[in-house]
Formats: structure tokens, sequence, C-alpha cells
């Protein structure tokens, strides 16, 4: 560490200088291998010291303020925010204005056509059995399904634990509701590989209980914890099979029905859900930036998905990945950094019902002048930060010249992996994929249910994940890749 010299010691160094000429050259050869060796250093490991002095400014702004969550709570006034629906439009125009407020240097929105699944009235679901009597269920229909008929429908339960058995009891199934009771692997510790590999049922379940001959289907709901809350999430038709209403119950209705089952075979289901699919509607990606002051063209890309489920005002399911991309540009601005490339923050309409947004940016006619160098996008929670993803090789050696300043803000790890969903179509342009990955132990205790409340974030969390967006996306825009 450089510290001042005292004024008489000062004093005693410049004597000693005109005192001995050989001692002067000699400081003189020191101070030139210094000033040499440092220039090489800056010049592999692309000055760490003034990235380390931006990095001080922001975190100190950004751990002071903890605007992030303040853009959280703006968010999600709006409610769920599914597509097509009104709240979805409100929150377009709130985060709009947002960027302005902020002050980017533009702001603008781009059309999607977005499917529009209304839930309709609350779903009713009972178990009627001549040994249990009456039993209320927690359900919620699945996006996409279609509603049962308006009286709802009844009908026995034949409960299943894999596709393996679903077709060995083939013949059981014809006016039966098939009960997919599937947990998440509790042995996975990245949960969104147990989902990944659990969510399966909830997507193709309702066609291949169908295909046999299924009135309905109850999928167990996809979190690790027992409880009352069912979770929903979107499902998908096979074109060539009949459509059949598509549920989730929650997991701890799940354990009571297995056990129900089993001393009663016979009980039956009632289930009246009143969602509909009406015609697609237009809708936007809402989009701001600090232009680049040197390449403007190219683009470092920072988003999340404005849309979520109904059932919630979606806090994690993915207000926090809108709010700290917006949180991670004000910040920058606040600190008064001018980025060589461009940095945009892109906030997705439609991850939930298939990535629409995310193919109609990279389809728009904006695009056509523009170089997209990295996508980063945020869709795994407010959680802790504890790593970061890059999908190429090159950016992750990059970015290993600020390893050291990153780490104390969290970033434990920077490893191989991809981005979010809407940033996925941007991988076949040659652009790197990437995102922020945080703790992810009780994402899915939230998510898609009515539990993903801005109360399961804590401010500090959210600001450390913008501290950590804002240097990443910073680098990047000064360094290329
Ligand atoms: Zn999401």
């Amino acid at each position: 560490m450089i510290r001042p010299l005292a004024q008489n010691k000062k004093n005693n160094i410049f004597n000693t200088i005109f005192r001995n000429l050989f001692l002067t050259i000699a400081l003189v050869a020191i101070f030139a291998h210094l000033a040499f060796g440092w220039a090489n250093q800056t010049k592999d490991n692309s000055a760490p010291a003034s990235y380390e002095n931006q990095a001080k400014i922001i975190k100190d702004l950004g751990l002071k303020e903890e605007k992030a969550y303040e853009l959280l709570k703006v968010l999600t006034s709006v409610g769920g925010r599914l597509t097509g629906s009104q709240a979805a439009e409100q929150a377009v125009n709130l985060m709009g204005g947002l960027m302005e407020k902020i002050g980017l240097d533009r702001v603008w929105t781009e059309p999607v056509k977005v499917n529009h699944w209304t839930r309709g009235s609350p779903e009713k679901a009972f178990v009627r059995s001549r040994r249990f009597g009456q039993q209320k269920i927690n359900i919620c229909a699945l996006g996409n399904s279609i509603g049962t008929p308006g009286k709802g429908l009844e009908a026995q339960v034949l409960e299943v634990k894999s596709w393996a058995e679903l077709e060995s009891l083939k013949s059981q199934v014809p006016g039966k509701i098939v009960f997919y009771n599937v947990p998440m692997d509790r042995t996975i510790v990245y949960s969104f590989a147990a989902y990944g590999q659990a969510a399966q049922y909830r997507v193709r379940g309702a066609s291949q209980a169908a295909r046999y001959g299924a009135v309905a289907v109850l999928t167990r709901s996809l979190t690790f914890r027992l409880d009352n809350h069912p979770h929903t999430g979107m499902m998908i038709y096979d074109d060539k099979l009949p459509r059949i209403p598509a549920a989730s119950i929650s997991t701890l209705d799940s354990e009571r029905l297995a056990q129900w089952l089993k001393a009663d075979p016979d009980l039956k289901i009632y289930l009246r859900m009143a969602c509909q699919q009406l015609e697609p509607v237009i809708s936007h990606n809402v989009i701001g930036e600090l232009k680049g002051a040197e390449k403007p063209e190219e683009i470092i890309l920072l988003g999340g998905h404005l849309d979520s489920w109904d059932l919630s005002p979606g806090a994690n399911d993915d207000a926090a990945g809108c709010v700290v991309a917006l949180e991670a540009l004000r910040l920058l601005k606040e600190a008064g950094l001018k980025p060589k490339r461009t940095i945009r923050a892109v906030l997705f309409m439609d991850e939930e019902f298939g990535g629409t947004g995310g193919r109609a940016y990279v389809l728009d006619s904006h695009r056509l002048n523009e170089k997209h160098l990295v996508a980063i996008e945020q869709d795994e929670g407010g959680g802790l930060p504890l790593g970061l993803s890059l999908s190429r090789e090159e950016a992750i050696n990059k970015l290993r010249a600020i390893n050291q300043i990153l780490r104390p803000f969290g970033v434990y790890w920077i490893e191989k992996g991809g981005g979010g969903v809407d940033v996925s179509p941007l991988a076949s342009k040659g652009v790197i994929l990437g995102s922020l990955v945080p703790d992810s132990q009780k994402y899915f205790d939230y998510h898609h249910s009515a539990l993903d409340t801005i109360e399961t974030i804590h401010p500090r969390e959210l600001e450390l994940q913008a501290i950590i967006l804002a240097m990443v996306v910073y680098f990047f825009a000064e360094e290329g890749v």
C-alpha cells in the first residue's frame, strides 16, 4: 500500500538524491521498472484497480439505498401478471415509466403476440368417499388447460408414479382422473434440476393420460415442501389427442389422497374449473439502455421476464429478475459511469406461456444493425448470489480478471452454464448467454404459487444481485468479449 510521505521525510529524500547521483539513477530505474511492470499487468489483467474503485462506488450506492427492493414493491403492486391480462399491461407501462425516471438514454417497447388464458372463478375440488365422506382438496388449474363442463366432472382416480406405471395400468385409465403423484427428487442439490425432472408430468401428463381415455389429470405440485398451496405452471396439449382438464394438487393433499386411495380405491373426485383460452393479444417487451460511448451498436443485455402466474405477484418469478436489471443500470448511471458499449435492460413479456417475448426480440427489425455480445437473464429468484454462469469459456476467462473484485459480493464461482429462457434464442446468433446464480434451496417453496410474495425476498440479498450484475455488464461493456 502507498502512503503519502511526511514533509520532512520527503526533504530528506531530495537531499539524498542531490548528494548521490548513483542513487538517483537507481531510483529512476526502480520507478521505470515498476511503471513498466504495472503497464504489463494492466494489459493482462484488464486494469483491475479502476474496476475495484468503481465496484466500491456501486456497492456503497446500492447497499445504502436498497433501491432494488423499492422497485420490487412497485412492480409487484400490480399483482399477478399473466400474459394478456390487464395487470401485465399495467406492468409494461409502469416499468417503461420507471426506466424514463431513472434517466436511461433510450426507452421503448416492442410488440409480442401472447397467449391469453384466464383462470375464471376459483377452482373447486372434493374427494367423495363412502369411508371418508366429502373432503376438500386444494387444486389450481394448470396454465393452458381447458375448463371442466360448467357443472364440473366426477370420476374415480388412478394414481401413478411414472410413465411406465401409466403404461402398465393403461387398461384401467378410461373414464378416470389420472393422478401423477411424482415428487421432486429430494436428493438433488440444485433444485432447478429436480424441478426440470418432475415437471414433465405437469407439462405432458394430460395428453399422455388422454391417449388412454382419462377424463382429467391431477399433478402433484412441484415443491419440496409439504403444504396446502397448489403450484401452477404451463401444460401443453398434443394436438393429435383429446384435450382434458389438467390441475395441480397441493403436496399435502397429494399425500392424503394417496392414503385415502389405499383405504378406498373406489373414491371419486369432483372437479370444477372455469379456465378458458381466449384469442391471443398483442403485448410488449420493455427495453431501456445506457448508450455506449464508443461502440453503441455493440450490446450487453441484462434481462428478466415481466409476466408471471396469477396466483401471486410473482416476486421471485420474475419480478426480482426485472428489478435487478433495472437497478443495475440505475447504479451505473448514478455512479456516473459511461460504458464504451451499450448496456441494455430487456424486460421480456411471456416467458411462462412459451417464451414468445424472447423469440419476438430476436426477430424484431430493431436488431438488424445491432450486435449482441453477452445476454444475461435473471430468472432464478431474488435470493443470495452464489456464482455466475456463462455459456462460453472465453467469457469466463475474461471475467476472471475481476474475480477478486466480485468474490466479496458473493460470486464464489464462475462456471460454464446458460442463461434464462428468453435470451436462449440469441445463442444461435453467437451471443454469450449467462446468469447470476442465487441460492436455489427455497425457490420452489414459492414458485408459481400464492406464496411468491415480496416478504420472501431480503432487500440486501436482492441488492447484491444488482450490484454484481452492474459490475459484470459494465466490465463486458468496457472490455468486449
Ligand atoms: Zn420465471
